[in-house]
């Protein structure tokens, strides 16, 4: 039985007191949702990291998760994060290739093998994500599309490595928009994801791998969204800036709904 996932991914959104009113909220209510078989994550923006890590320190049900990590070890990069400055401060995830910094950083298939490695290596566990444009859907090539993703980025670490990733599908037509991937297309390429990892590393590994799904996941989709056999949780952003809402999704989750 594949532990569920719900992290919320707050984006580049709350000042540091919103977010803190935000996460003592959460910690309330999550406390007495959660029944041990959902694992919270909850990704601030990176300069409120240390903050929240200490807030939910000793929760077992919330962990601290980073939006993004630099894809070098250290050195002279101006602005940026690495990986082993994250889990100094206690992050235990790291959401790596979100659709907006495929877009808007370009971010490719390659860099994001190198983030995954460095990741790894930190001690970090990737929140890996993949998806699809709306127009490769009509395509028809959606599938090959997102398993090529994986390939390139993850098909070069070893099955022990690969058993450390947390994969999200987020159909980036659904990102934000109120669209939700029905249950059957969601299904669909969680199973096929699912296939392909198998294909690579064994049934076994494939199906120790928690596969989120992401893309305008609320209170009200979120149940038939985690219904399905291969969705095991949900990476949440717009909903996840609400205590009540995120709260709900996470209920869902434990199938307390
Ligand atoms: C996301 O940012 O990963 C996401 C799925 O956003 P939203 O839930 O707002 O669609």
């Amino acid at each position: 039985m594949r532990q569920r996932i719900v992290a919320g991914n707050w984006k580049m959104n709350k000042t540091r007191d919103e977010g803190l009113a935000l996460v003592s909220e959460l910690s309330n209510m999550i406390a007495d949702e959660v029944s041990g078989n959902v694992q919270v994550v909850l990704c601030p923006p990176s300069i409120y990291l240390a903050a929240v890590g200490k807030m939910i320190q000793g929760s077992g049900s919330i962990a601290l998760g980073a939006q993004n990590c630099h894809q070098k070890a250290a050195g002279a990069y101006t602005g940026e994060v690495s990986a082993a400055m994250l889990r100094s401060v206690g992050v235990q995830y790291v959401i790596l290739g979100h659709s907006e910094r495929r877009q808007y950083f370009g971010e490719s298939n390659s860099l994001l093998k190198e983030k995954t490695d460095i990741a790894l290596e930190a001690g970090l566990t990737p929140i890996f994500c993949c998806g699809e444009l709306l127009e490769l859907r009509e395509q028809g090539v959606h599938l090959d599309f997102v398993r090529n993703q994986l390939t390139e980025s993850l098909f070069h670490l070893s099955n022990e490595q690969l058993r450390r990733l947390v994969i999200a599908y987020e159909p980036i037509w659904a990102i934000g928009t109120g669209k939700t991937a029905s249950n059957a297309q969601a299904q669909e390429m969680h199973a096929a994801l699912r296939e392909h990892l198998a294909s690579r590393y064994g049934q076994e590994t494939a199906q120790e791998i928690r596969i989120l799904y992401g893309g305008s996941v609320n209170a009200s989709n979120a149940e038939e969204l985690f219904a399905s056999p291969d969705v095991d949780g949900g990476l949440v952003g717009g909903a996840s800036l609400k205590s009540r809402e995120f709260t709900d999704i996470v209920k869902a989750a434990a199938g307390k709904s």
